[in-house]
Protein backbone atom coordinates (compact mmCIF):
# COMPACT_ATOMS: atom_id res chain seq x y z
CA UNK A 1 0.00 0.00 0.00
CA UNK A 2 1.30 3.44 -0.88
CA UNK A 3 0.27 6.86 1.00
CA UNK A 4 0.89 10.58 -0.42
CA UNK A 5 0.32 12.67 2.43
CA UNK A 6 -0.14 16.71 2.11
CA UNK A 7 0.96 18.39 5.35
CA UNK A 8 0.12 21.66 6.39
CA UNK A 9 0.49 23.00 2.72
CA UNK A 10 0.76 27.19 1.56
CA UNK A 11 1.31 27.68 -1.97
CA UNK A 12 1.40 31.06 -3.49
CA UNK A 13 2.19 31.99 -7.49
CA UNK A 14 5.90 32.14 -7.94
CA UNK A 15 5.63 36.05 -9.11
CA UNK A 16 4.08 36.75 -5.65
CA UNK A 17 5.05 34.06 -3.00
CA UNK A 18 4.22 36.70 0.07
CA UNK A 19 0.40 36.28 -0.69
CA UNK A 20 -0.80 32.81 -0.22
CA UNK A 21 -3.65 30.87 -2.26
CA UNK A 22 -3.13 27.39 -0.41
CA UNK A 23 -3.05 28.14 3.12
CA UNK A 24 -2.16 25.31 5.25
CA UNK A 25 -4.20 22.24 3.71
CA UNK A 26 -3.61 18.64 5.03
CA UNK A 27 -4.73 15.24 3.00
CA UNK A 28 -3.85 12.30 2.97
CA UNK A 29 -4.64 9.40 0.39
CA UNK A 30 -3.96 5.48 0.69
CA UNK A 31 -3.44 3.17 -2.47
CA UNK A 32 -7.92 2.22 -3.27
CA UNK A 33 -8.88 5.47 -1.83
CA UNK A 34 -11.31 7.95 -3.96
CA UNK A 35 -11.58 11.43 -2.48
CA UNK A 36 -13.41 14.14 -3.68
CA UNK A 37 -12.34 17.27 -2.81
CA UNK A 38 -14.97 19.81 -3.37
CA UNK A 39 -15.50 23.76 -2.81
CA UNK A 40 -16.68 26.72 -4.88
CA UNK A 41 -14.23 28.70 -7.40
CA UNK A 42 -11.28 30.83 -6.00
CA UNK A 43 -11.24 28.25 -3.36
CA UNK A 44 -7.55 26.93 -4.67
CA UNK A 45 -8.24 23.38 -5.45
CA UNK A 46 -6.53 23.88 -8.91
CA UNK A 47 -3.36 25.66 -7.59
CA UNK A 48 -3.00 22.85 -4.94
CA UNK A 49 -3.31 20.13 -8.29
CA UNK A 50 -0.62 22.33 -9.69
CA UNK A 51 1.29 21.85 -6.98
CA UNK A 52 1.31 18.47 -6.60
CA UNK A 53 2.12 18.12 -10.17
CA UNK A 54 4.96 20.81 -9.98
CA UNK A 55 3.75 23.46 -12.04
CA UNK A 56 6.26 26.22 -12.53
CA UNK A 57 4.38 29.13 -12.16
CA UNK A 58 3.47 28.11 -8.36
CA UNK A 59 5.56 27.73 -5.50
CA UNK A 60 5.41 25.89 -2.03
CA UNK A 61 5.89 28.20 0.55
CA UNK A 62 5.42 26.18 3.72
CA UNK A 63 4.53 22.20 4.32
CA UNK A 64 5.51 19.18 2.25
CA UNK A 65 4.73 16.90 -0.40
CA UNK A 66 5.36 12.93 0.88
CA UNK A 67 4.82 9.75 -1.36
CA UNK A 68 5.08 7.08 0.93
CA UNK A 69 7.20 9.34 3.51
CA UNK A 70 9.31 10.88 1.05
CA UNK A 71 9.08 14.58 -0.18
CA UNK A 72 8.46 14.66 -3.70
CA UNK A 73 8.94 18.88 -3.29
CA UNK A 74 12.41 18.95 -5.27
CA UNK A 75 11.37 16.38 -7.84
CA UNK A 76 10.80 17.68 -11.32
CA UNK A 77 7.39 17.20 -13.16
CA UNK A 78 8.57 14.15 -14.95
CA UNK A 79 10.48 12.26 -12.13
CA UNK A 80 6.90 13.16 -10.34
CA UNK A 81 5.35 11.28 -12.92
CA UNK A 82 7.79 8.22 -13.00
CA UNK A 83 7.40 8.07 -9.36
CA UNK A 84 4.02 7.43 -9.47
CA UNK A 85 1.75 10.78 -9.98
CA UNK A 86 -0.63 11.46 -12.51
CA UNK A 87 -1.72 14.92 -13.49
CA UNK A 88 -3.80 15.31 -16.04
CA UNK A 89 -2.73 18.81 -16.78
CA UNK A 90 0.80 18.30 -17.07
CA UNK A 91 0.73 17.11 -20.81
CA UNK A 92 0.30 19.68 -23.44
CA UNK A 93 -2.91 20.62 -24.27
CA UNK A 94 -2.89 20.22 -27.99
CA UNK A 95 0.27 17.83 -29.67
CA UNK A 96 -0.73 18.00 -33.38
CA UNK A 97 0.58 15.39 -36.19
CA UNK A 98 1.42 13.25 -32.87
CA UNK A 99 -1.06 10.76 -32.68
CA UNK A 100 -2.68 9.43 -29.18
CA UNK A 101 -1.26 6.13 -29.75
CA UNK A 102 2.62 7.22 -30.12
CA UNK A 103 1.96 9.43 -27.66
CA UNK A 104 1.50 7.03 -25.23
CA UNK A 105 3.95 4.91 -26.24
CA UNK A 106 6.74 7.69 -25.93
CA UNK A 107 4.82 8.22 -22.30
CA UNK A 108 5.36 4.57 -21.37
CA UNK A 109 8.95 4.85 -23.34
CA UNK A 110 10.28 7.36 -21.33
CA UNK A 111 10.04 5.43 -18.34
CA UNK A 112 12.26 2.81 -19.24
CA UNK A 113 16.15 2.45 -19.18
CA UNK A 114 17.88 3.45 -22.45
CA UNK A 115 18.83 0.11 -23.38
CA UNK A 116 15.08 -0.97 -22.93
CA UNK A 117 12.12 -0.73 -25.80
CA UNK A 118 8.87 -1.47 -25.02
CA UNK A 119 7.13 -4.59 -27.26
CA UNK A 120 5.36 -3.03 -30.24
CA UNK A 121 2.83 -6.18 -30.52
CA UNK A 122 2.46 -6.03 -26.46
CA UNK A 123 1.93 -2.79 -26.28
CA UNK A 124 -0.98 -2.66 -29.06
CA UNK A 125 -2.42 -5.44 -27.33
CA UNK A 126 -2.69 -3.69 -23.72
CA UNK A 127 -3.36 -0.87 -25.30
CA UNK A 128 -6.60 -2.19 -27.13
CA UNK A 129 -7.35 -4.06 -24.14
CA UNK A 130 -7.64 -0.54 -21.86
CA UNK A 131 -9.88 0.19 -24.68
CA UNK A 132 -12.18 -2.12 -24.99
CA UNK A 133 -12.21 -1.93 -20.86
CA UNK A 134 -13.25 1.95 -21.49
CA UNK A 135 -15.67 1.64 -24.37
CA UNK A 136 -12.95 3.93 -26.49
CA UNK A 137 -13.14 3.33 -30.22
CA UNK A 138 -9.79 2.05 -32.04
CA UNK A 139 -9.97 4.90 -34.42
CA UNK A 140 -9.71 7.17 -31.65
CA UNK A 141 -5.56 6.13 -31.23
CA UNK A 142 -4.68 7.51 -34.63
CA UNK A 143 -6.32 11.25 -33.55
CA UNK A 144 -3.90 13.72 -32.48
CA UNK A 145 -3.36 14.07 -29.16
CA UNK A 146 -6.26 16.58 -28.23
CA UNK A 147 -6.50 18.60 -31.46
CA UNK A 148 -9.80 19.50 -31.86
CA UNK A 149 -11.12 17.45 -29.27
CA UNK A 150 -14.32 18.18 -27.48
CA UNK A 151 -14.65 18.06 -23.59
CA UNK A 152 -16.05 14.38 -23.69
CA UNK A 153 -12.92 13.35 -26.09
CA UNK A 154 -10.26 15.20 -23.93
CA UNK A 155 -11.60 12.99 -20.75
CA UNK A 156 -11.40 9.89 -22.57
CA UNK A 157 -7.79 11.13 -23.68
CA UNK A 158 -6.88 11.48 -20.24
CA UNK A 159 -8.67 8.37 -18.63
CA UNK A 160 -6.87 5.94 -21.29
CA UNK A 161 -3.58 8.04 -19.87
CA UNK A 162 -4.06 6.60 -16.62
CA UNK A 163 -5.26 3.75 -17.89
CA UNK A 164 -1.96 3.24 -19.54
CA UNK A 165 0.61 4.85 -17.49
CA UNK A 166 -0.61 2.78 -14.03
CA UNK A 167 0.15 5.45 -11.85
CA UNK A 168 -0.17 5.19 -8.10
CA UNK A 169 -2.19 8.01 -7.70
CA UNK A 170 -4.29 10.41 -9.96
CA UNK A 171 -5.04 13.90 -9.50
CA UNK A 172 -7.69 14.49 -11.15
CA UNK A 173 -9.18 18.17 -11.78
CA UNK A 174 -12.41 18.66 -13.26
CA UNK A 175 -11.96 22.45 -14.18
CA UNK A 176 -15.04 23.91 -14.84
CA UNK A 177 -15.91 25.00 -17.99
CA UNK A 178 -16.21 22.35 -20.84
CA UNK A 179 -17.47 19.56 -18.75
CA UNK A 180 -20.82 18.85 -20.55
CA UNK A 181 -22.75 15.76 -19.12
CA UNK A 182 -21.41 13.15 -20.98
CA UNK A 183 -17.74 14.37 -20.21
CA UNK A 184 -19.09 13.73 -16.77
CA UNK A 185 -20.10 10.12 -17.58
CA UNK A 186 -16.95 9.36 -18.80
CA UNK A 187 -14.86 10.48 -16.25
CA UNK A 188 -17.52 8.53 -13.87
CA UNK A 189 -16.82 5.05 -16.46
CA UNK A 190 -13.06 5.68 -16.35
CA UNK A 191 -12.68 6.25 -12.57
CA UNK A 192 -15.30 3.72 -11.47
CA UNK A 193 -13.60 0.88 -14.32
CA UNK A 194 -10.10 2.12 -12.90
CA UNK A 195 -10.25 2.53 -9.39
CA UNK A 196 -9.14 -0.82 -7.45
CA UNK A 197 -6.91 -1.46 -4.54
CA UNK A 198 -3.63 -0.32 -6.38
CA UNK A 199 -4.73 3.63 -7.29
CA UNK A 200 -5.73 6.55 -5.05
CA UNK A 201 -7.39 9.25 -6.79
CA UNK A 202 -8.12 12.50 -5.39
CA UNK A 203 -11.45 14.05 -8.06
CA UNK A 204 -11.27 17.64 -7.94
CA UNK A 205 -14.28 19.09 -8.62
CA UNK A 206 -17.33 21.90 -7.65
CA UNK A 207 -20.04 19.58 -9.72
CA UNK A 208 -22.00 17.79 -6.77
CA UNK A 209 -23.46 16.21 -10.05
CA UNK A 210 -19.62 13.89 -10.52
CA UNK A 211 -20.65 12.04 -7.47
CA UNK A 212 -24.27 10.74 -8.47
CA UNK A 213 -21.69 8.68 -10.78
CA UNK A 214 -18.48 8.31 -8.61
CA UNK A 215 -19.01 7.50 -5.20
CA UNK A 216 -16.21 8.47 -3.01
CA UNK A 217 -14.70 6.92 0.00
CA UNK A 218 -14.31 10.43 1.21
CA UNK A 219 -15.43 13.91 0.82
CA UNK A 220 -13.60 16.96 1.42
CA UNK A 221 -14.83 20.65 1.16
CA UNK A 222 -12.21 23.36 0.70
CA UNK A 223 -12.63 26.92 1.29
CA UNK A 224 -10.26 29.48 1.32
CA UNK A 225 -7.23 27.49 0.69
CA UNK A 226 -7.87 24.99 3.72
CA UNK A 227 -9.75 22.03 4.18
CA UNK A 228 -12.81 22.93 6.18
CA UNK A 229 -15.01 19.81 6.46
CA UNK A 230 -14.21 16.58 5.55
CA UNK A 231 -16.64 13.53 5.64
CA UNK A 232 -17.65 10.38 3.41
CA UNK A 233 -19.99 10.56 0.54
CA UNK A 234 -22.98 11.76 2.66
CA UNK A 235 -21.06 15.06 2.75
CA UNK A 236 -21.68 15.71 -0.76
CA UNK A 237 -25.60 14.91 -0.60
CA UNK A 238 -25.58 17.75 2.04
CA UNK A 239 -23.78 20.39 -0.27
CA UNK A 240 -26.17 19.29 -2.96
CA UNK A 241 -29.20 20.57 -0.69
CA UNK A 242 -27.59 23.26 1.65
CA UNK A 243 -24.77 24.30 -0.93
CA UNK A 244 -20.98 25.65 0.37
CA UNK A 245 -22.41 29.17 2.91
CA UNK A 246 -23.01 27.57 5.39
CA UNK A 247 -19.24 26.16 5.40
CA UNK A 248 -17.60 29.15 4.97
CA UNK A 249 -15.42 29.94 7.99
CA UNK A 250 -15.57 33.31 9.83
CA UNK A 251 -13.11 36.03 8.68
CA UNK A 252 -9.49 35.49 10.34
CA UNK A 253 -8.81 38.21 12.74
CA UNK A 254 -5.92 40.39 11.94
CA UNK A 255 -2.70 38.59 13.02
CA UNK A 256 -1.42 40.36 16.44
CA UNK A 257 1.57 42.17 15.74
P1 LIG B 1 -10.29 26.89 -7.93
O1 LIG B 1 -9.64 25.82 -8.75
O2 LIG B 1 -10.72 26.42 -6.58
O3 LIG B 1 -11.40 27.58 -8.65
P2 LIG B 1 -7.78 28.32 -8.30
O4 LIG B 1 -6.72 27.49 -7.64
O5 LIG B 1 -7.88 28.24 -9.77
O6 LIG B 1 -9.18 28.02 -7.61
O7 LIG B 1 -7.55 29.84 -7.91
C1 LIG B 1 -7.50 30.29 -6.56
C2 LIG B 1 -7.15 31.76 -6.54
O8 LIG B 1 -5.82 31.97 -7.00
C3 LIG B 1 -8.04 32.62 -7.43
O9 LIG B 1 -8.24 33.84 -6.79
C4 LIG B 1 -7.21 32.79 -8.68
O10 LIG B 1 -7.51 33.99 -9.35
C5 LIG B 1 -5.79 32.80 -8.14
N1 LIG B 1 -4.86 32.23 -9.12
C6 LIG B 1 -4.62 30.93 -9.33
N2 LIG B 1 -3.72 30.75 -10.33
C7 LIG B 1 -3.43 31.97 -10.78
C8 LIG B 1 -2.55 32.47 -11.82
N3 LIG B 1 -1.85 31.63 -12.58
N4 LIG B 1 -2.48 33.80 -11.98
C9 LIG B 1 -3.21 34.65 -11.21
N5 LIG B 1 -4.03 34.25 -10.24
C10 LIG B 1 -4.15 32.93 -10.01
MG1 LIG C 1 -10.12 25.02 -10.59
Amino acid sequence: MQTLEIRDLAVALAATPETPIVKGLNLTVRSGEVHAIMGPNGTGKSTLSKAVAGHPDYTVTNGDILLDGKSILKMEPDERARAGLFLAFQYPSEIPGVSIANFLRAALQSRLGENENINAANYYKTLYEKMDLLQIARSFTSRSVNEGFSGGEKKRCEILQMSMLKPAFAFMDETDSGLDIDALKIVAHGVNTLRGPELGIVLITHYQRLLNYIVPDYVHVMFDGRIVKSGDKTLALELETRGYDWLKPAPQPPAAS
